[in-house]
């Protein structure tokens, strides 16, 4: 509505994209009605949303299909012959920790340039989207899991520094907003630096993140049942790691949600 009527260059306009933001972090249904704002991806102006997710139809649709119809164990794509609890043709006979994998998409070209953007503090709110899309997309199957807390991948504090965000925490904290679990981002801590999965072969990198995590004292109850949150699941190396700590202390069942799932050496 305003975007018509000022320069979306100037202060005026940039007043305008400031409340939107404003407006989308609140989610208010009726609010989002009146005053809807732009599609975080894409911008284009949208008519009117009621659930909160800043996204256009074509985004909701592109990043995030409707079912996915990979393994419920490790989330690939091509999980063919999968079984809940014996895992698919891609996972089968490897030892993770966690117990399943829910991506929102695989990691085709719009998940992976969205995924990149979520790694600078200027797209926050789309990391908000991203994490509204998930829940609303994944719902039923989340549902399932009958969760009690809700855990994000932590990131080094150096790391974070440099990068002025940290998306598995927006992530995770949308996605505890709108199915209502609570999240908890100090349960974990990364107590090491690791480098950078993306060159790494998989035997490197469940190397590179062993004893990464520390768990806080007092911070995770007996018997939980977890949702890890990371942005990318490639491997599996560094959710497993996470996880491995987790049910170490005692939770009953360690899930993994995800915005991407990959199966090549694209991503960390
Ligand atoms: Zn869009
Ligand atoms: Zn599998």
């Amino acid at each position: 509505m305003f975007g018509s009527l000022v320069s979306r260059d100037g202060v005026t306009g940039r007043l305008v994209r400031r409340f939107r933001c404003t407006a989308g972090r609140l989610g208010a249904t009726g609010f989002n009605l009146v005053f809807p704002g732009r599609c975080e991806r894409c911008e284009v102006e949208l008519d009117g949303i009621d659930d909160g997710v800043l996204l256009c139809d074509d985004c909701r649709l592109l990043l995030g299909p409707k079912a996915w119809p990979g393994c419920p164990r490790c989330g690939a794509a091509d999980g063919t012959n999968a079984d809940p609890d014996f895992g698919c043709d891609v996972c089968r006979g490897k030892r993770y920790w966690f117990d399943r994998v829910t991506p929102l998409g695989g990691y085709h070209q719009g998940l992976r340039d969205v995924v990149l953007q979520m790694k600078h503090a200027a797209h926050d709110s789309l990391s908000r989207a991203m994490g509204r899309l998930l829940a609303l997309r994944r719902r039923g199957p989340l549902t399932d899991l009958r969760l009690d807390l809700i855990v994000p991948i932590p990131m080094y504090w150096s790391r974070r520094v440099t990068r002025g965000t940290n998306s598995p925490e927006i992530l995770a904290t949308a996605i505890g907003q709108s199915l209502g679990v609570r999240v908890d981002s100090r349960v974990l801590s990364r107590c090491r630096n690791t480098l950078l999965h993306n060159e790494l072969s998989q035997q490197m990198r469940f190397r590179n993140v062993r004893g990464a995590f520390r768990l806080s004292p007092g911070r995770l109850e007996k018997g939980s049942r977890i949702l890890l949150v990371d942005d990318v699941l490639t491997t599996g190396a560094t959710c497993s790691e996470a996880a491995s700590v987790l049910k170490k202390a005692g939770a009953e069942m360690v899930a993994v949600a995800v915005i991407a799932r990959t199966e090549g050496r694209q991503a960390t």
